[in-house]
């Protein structure tokens, strides 16, 4: 008997974690964190219903944190078995676990300081150590490699073009006396024809699917992210202002730094300065550099004779001097930072300078969560709050809709197309209820398939 539990990503697009239990082996598929409202971050502390030394094996679809961030906290509490996951997500999570890991310890001296929590000390959910412990673990496969877990279970990587690494996972399952079946794991879908990183791969068949549905009931604006870029960065100079953009570590900042080097290349701005400044930044755009088999052509053929990934004029910001130096430069310029809904990091610094120069300019990329500051700021507000300091918002506020990393309705469709045959059952994961609810009406009615939508630790027979 083989089944299926829904750990995380259900009714909502943080916690992904999905059980897969077959011959009386378990296979954790994604180890999310939830992230978001108190009551989702509440069930990283829970207990989870299986014990973690049960467990034989991990694997990671990709690096983001709402997908690996409770590795650490699994490995502390007793799991040790292998992690897979393609060699890209590998190396992030070199970079992203170990800062997950700090954000959990300030977060807990954080709270000791102010004396809220109900734990006294409060312990933060995972250490640094804990971070390195699980990084031990870990072991990177190629795409297409096939990895053989015991005697019953074998998986493959295929690209999902979503960030550097991101797969979707596909498990044979070997089952004792009666048919096999194929389930595959989409995790976090990409873009299509986005520069730098391959589309998301079609895959042929499955028995048992997991679609994500982040954007199920939207669409992409239509409007072309360069040319916004162009027109504001364009208005900024002319006024002697910087541009200052929030944007995410890994994906997000290498695809703006790629737009602006076309963008300076096909003379549409001037050669500005150009700095990313987060360390966490610049640890990817190395390894996005590094990782060439999730480029597509382009990217290959561009890396052959220059640096795609840099502009003219371009530095990666070590330090936190070099960040304040940034601030005190005169003239125009253009400042990349996390993070992307400023909720915290070196960007805040930027922010806190610049917001009260009518000069300058702020550019929201991606999508702005409700209550952090990248959402006041889209929404119009006049000031806000910086390290305990009102600010005065009087530079220019802009927003890029169409730089999402996530698939819309209409990608997700084009990739759910690829299959030759419709899978004997559908499971809706990872979208908030509108979204999944809008996504199974669409399966249903175009496709025909046998769709679910699973509640949280619902668990499901796989026959
Ligand atoms: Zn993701």
């Amino acid at each position: 008997m083989t089944t299926l539990t829904f750990l995380g990503a259900a009714g909502t697009v943080t916690g992904s974690k999905h059980l897969l239990e077959s011959n009386g082996a378990r296979l954790l598929v994604d180890t999310g964190l939830f992230q978001g409202f108190k009551e989702l971050r509440l069930r990283n502390w829970d207990t989870l219903p299986i014990a973690p030394r049960s467990i034989n094996w991990v694997v990671l679809t990709h690096a983001h944190i709402d997908h690996s961030g409770y590795l650490p906290r699994l490995v502390r509490d007793g799991f040790s078995g292998p992690v897979y996951c393609t060699k890209g997500t590998a190396d992030l999570l070199q970079v992203v676990l170990p800062d997950s890991a700090r954000l959990q310890e300030e977060d807990a001296a954080y709270a000791n300081r102010r004396g809220y929590s109900k734990h006294k000390p409060a312990a933060p959910l995972y250490t640094e150590a804990d971070a390195f412990e699980a990084l031990k673990l870990v072991q990177g496969a190629a795409y297409g490699e096939p990895v053989r877990l015991g005697k019953h279970l074998s998986l493959r990587f295929t690209t999902a073009g979503h960030i550097l690494g991101s797969s979707v996972v596909s498990v044979d399952v070997d089952q004792d006396g009666q048919a096999p079946i194929k389930v595959v794991f989409s995790g976090d879908l990409g873009r299509y024809d986005e520069p730098i990183l391959n589309d998301p791969s079609p895959v042929p068949e499955a028995d048992f699917l997991l679609i994500e549905s982040t954007y199920g009931d939207r669409l992409h604006e239509d409007a072309n992210p360069k040319e916004q870029l162009a027109l504001i960065i364009n208005e900024t100079v002319k006024r002697g202002g910087k541009v200052i953009i929030p944007a995410f570590a890994v994906g997000r900042t290498q695809l703006l730094v790629y737009y602006l080097r076309e963008l300076e290349e096909e003379g549409r701005i001037p050669v500005l300065p150009v700095a990313v400044d987060s360390p966490m930044a610049a640890s990817a755009t190395r390894l996005y550099g590094k990782h060439h088999e999730d480029h597509d052509s382009e990217m290959e053929r561009l890396d052959e004779h220059k640096k795609p990934l840099a502009t003219k004029n371009f530095s990666l910001v070590q330090g936190r001097a070099g960040s304040k130096a940034l601030d005190s430069d005169g003239g125009p310029a253009i400042v990349i930072s996390a993070s992307g809904m400023a909720t915290g990091g070196r960007v805040l610094h930027h922010l806190a300078q610049f917001l009260p120069d009518p000069a300058s300019s702020v550019v929201l990329v991606g999508y702005q969560a409700a209550g952090t500051r990248g959402r006041r700021l889209q929404d119009g507000e006049t000031e806000i709050k910086i390290h305990g300091e009102i600010i005065p918002v009087r530079a220019s506020i802009e927003a890029i809709g169409s730089l999402s990393a996530h698939a819309d309705w209409s990608e997700i469709m084009r990739w759910l197309s690829g299959f030759k045959r419709p899978p004997k059952r559908t499971f809706i994961v990872h979208g908030e209820p509108p979204a999944a609810s809008a996504l199974k009406e669409r399966i249903v009615r175009d496709l025909g398939w046998n769709v679910m939508i699973p509640a949280y630790q619902e668990s499901v027979e796989l026959t």
